[in-house]
């Protein structure tokens, strides 16, 4: 609606018309209506008796007053009733001479509206003058305002991560419900508080003691580890970020700070570590527990700088104090001085050669004792591309001995088998020996009755006299012989382990069993007691029923080779050594022949093993039979007495004497 200004005539001048107190309609008040006309805000004055006086066009055209308004009561004009106390607030401003203010709407449109006394000539309030000052579009930016702040503080609310607004001493402005929460504080005992003054201290943050040069930086300060900052929640690990914060139109500086939790993370960096470090330390254990047992220690050795790094264990191998500096002329010193040339000439084709070395020196220790060792080497660079080898040394010294020791029992064995298959030949030799026994007998008797006759036949009887020394010395000979060759034995009486004597014999019989596909179960029975005897012999006699067990299963195709050797004491407290194979068997045999001298079944056996053995045994006050198993195969047993008493001890002993006694050529030693 668009109308000028009216009053209770029609213009500003009528106000005359109702009571003398309003302007008049004069030349003055004409231009001030017009000025009136011209202003965009409404404005409505109303009497004292709250009656609509006049108003501008403003009002007409924004408020949507007529003409006809002029002179009805206020509150009979639905526009006012959006100012429902109009009439009370009026009546203050005219008793109290105090301007007043309201808010008004009309429709979609806010205003503030100014309630200000209208006086006469200064003298008298006669009514209020109402102006509309329209503040719809303040209003609204001023609702967005108040929308987006509680937006921005419930997403701050809803943040897991502790967040706080600091001015520029760093005293705390506000913070969001994490932060409150973090330090167990609330909004009220926290403002104000400088940040320093939370978490005992642990905030001892420099640039915070620095506003100005903090607030200098872009970013003040990023991603700042705290540890120990004591909370709610016991002692925890926070990473603090900071990010100065700035307002147009305000000088004020304020910086955000944001709280990273990161203690479990700590936490489990810190249980990795140390998992990592009893890995490590395990590990370090596993190698040194490994190179303990296997006689090996390792090293490290750069030629550039001929450092050499040693392995606990090669500290131990070479006897050096741990941990002592190790140079190759340290090393050169235990050397054994034979090996000494060709260890060094070792080292300097490594150290021109660069490839893998082994050798094997001897080391004589400070006591005189030997060592056999085995280093191997494997070339390779440093970081820097320096020459370096990583090797090992292996103490091989009781491998060593036992090989010599084996090698030694090795020729035992073949010496005796030699040795005791002449024992027995002794018996078939006997008849060479019978010969010139029976000739010398016989050339006696002829030469006494060549004498006997008259006259005596004396040159008869000096042939055979002759004879007679002809024969006995050729059976001189055969006992000479037979002496030369026995004597190299020394028959040996001491206490056996039957159980250790077979194991050694089954090692050295392994590989010639596993050749010929035979499946080896030993039964050796605990605590079986010792016996009494020569253990090479004995050890003979159990080589030779393994031999003979395995040749019998030479041509067993259909079932698995299996031979079993036990030991057991048997039910007259004798000590029995059984070997039972599952081969020919013995059905065609005639037992008692297996054991006669000379008798084999074999295109190359000699059929003397079991007339030796069997004589060993006997010699050891023993038995050794043969006997069917139940199913295929034989097996081969010998019994001897075990140890029992002095007495039992006395009597092998005698027998024994008794044995090197003979004329045999045995060489007596006893224990
Ligand atoms: P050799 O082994 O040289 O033949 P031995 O005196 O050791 O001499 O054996 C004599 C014979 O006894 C053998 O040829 C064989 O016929 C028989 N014999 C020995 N052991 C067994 C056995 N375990 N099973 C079957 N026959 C056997």
């Amino acid at each position: 609606m668009t109308m000028q200004g009216a009053t209770l005539n029609g213009g500003w001048s009528s106000f005359q018309g109702v009571n003398g107190d309003y302007p008049a309609a004069n030349t003055a008040n004409t231009d001030l209506i017009n000025i009136l006309d011209t202003v965009a805000v409404p404005i409505v004055v109303v009497r004292g008796d709250f009656m609509v006086a006049c108003f501008n066009r403003a009002a007409a055209d924004v408020l949507g007053l007529s003409p006809s308004d002029i002179g009805r009561a206020a509150r009979d004009i639905s526009v006012f009733a959006g100012l429902p106390h109009l009439e009370q607030q009026c009546s203050r401003v005219i008793t109290s001479g105090v301007e007043s203010r309201a808010d008004f709407r009309d429709a979609d449109k806010w205003f503030v509206v100014r309630m200000s006394p209208y006086t006469k000539d200064d003298r008298q309030i006669t009514g209020t003058v109402l102006t509309f000052t329209d503040v719809t579009a303040f209003r609204a930016s001023i609702d967005q305002a108040i929308y987006e702040r509680e937006c921005t503080k419930t997403i701050l609310n809803t943040v897991a991560d502790p967040l706080v607004v600091l001015d520029a001493d760093q005293r705390i402005q506000s913070g969001n419900r994490a932060f409150y929460k973090m330090f167990g504080l609330s909004r009220e005992e926290t403002q104000g508080v400088p940040l320093n003054d939370l978490g005992n201290g642990a905030f001892e943050l420099p640039l915070l003691h620095e506003p100005e040069e903090m607030l200098a930086y872009s970013h003040v300060f990023h991603s700042v580890e705290v540890p120990h900052v004591v909370t709610a929640k016991g002692p925890r690990t926070l990473v603090l970020d900071a990010h100065p914060l700035s307002f147009p139109g305000h000088s004020e500086r304020r910086v955000l700070v944001t709280f990273q939790d990161i203690t479990a993370r700590k936490q489990a960096e810190a249980a990795k570590d140390l998992r990592s470090e009893e890995e490590l330390r395990r590990s370090e254990a596993f190698l040194a527990e490994g190179q303990r047992l296997s006689l090996t220690g390792s090293f490290c050795w750069n030629v550039a700088t001929d450092e050499i790094t040693w392995s606990e264990q090669l500290y131990r191998i070479f006897e050096f104090e741990p941990g002592t500096p190790v140079t190759i002329e340290r090393i050169n010193t235990r050397v054994h001085p034979e090996d000494g040339p060709m260890m060094n000439e070792t080292i300097e084709r490594a150290r021109v050669g660069g490839a893998n070395f082994q050798y094997s020196p001897r080391l004589l220790m400070p006591d005189g004792s030997l060592k056999y060792v085995n280093a191997i080497a494997h070339a390779s660079r440093d970081a820097e591309g320096r020459l370096e080898y990583i090797g090992a040394v292996q103490d091989v010294t009781q491998r060593r001995m036992s090989e010599e020791a084996l090698a030694k029992a090795r020729t035992e064995l073949t010496n005796v088998a030699g040795v005791t298959s002449l024992g027995v030949l002794t018996a078939s030799i006997a008849h060479e020996v019978n010969q010139p026994l029976s000739g010398i007998i016989t050339n006696a008797s002829t030469c006494l009755r060549m004498l006997d006759v008259d006259p005596p036949n004396l040159d008869g009887a000096r042939e055979t006299a002759r004879r007679t020394i002809r024969d006995g010395n050729r059976a001189s000979d055969v006992i000479t012989r037979l002496r030369a060759l026995f004597s190299k034995k020394e028959f040996a009486l001491e206490p056996v382990d039957l159980n250790e004597a077979t194991r050694e014999v089954i090692a050295l019989s392994l590989s010639e069993l596993q050749s010929n596909s035979v499946i080896l179960q030993s039964e050796l029975a605990d605590d079986l007691p010792p016996v009494s005897g020569d253990r090479v012999q004995l050890q003979q006699v159990v080589l030779n029923l393994l031999r003979n067990a395995s040749d019998a299963m030479a041509s067993v195709d259909d079932r698995p080779r299996q031979l079993t050797i036990r030991t057991e004491l048997d039910e007259e407290d004798r000590v029995r050594l059984t070997v039972r194979d599952v081969g020919a068997g013995l059905e065609t045999q005639s037992v008692d022949n297996l054991f006669a001298p000379f008798y084999t079944t074999k295109t190359d056996g000699m059929g003397i093993g079991l007339s030796v053995s069997r004589s060993i045994i006997e010699s050891h006050h023993g038995r050794l039979w043969a006997a069917p198993n139940d199913g295929p195969g034989a097996a081969f047993s010998f019994s001897i007495p075990r140890i029992l008493d002095a007495v039992t001890g006395t009597r092998i002993l005698d027998a024994a004497r008794a044995l090197a006694a003979t004329d045999t050529g045995y060489v007596m030693r006893t224990m």
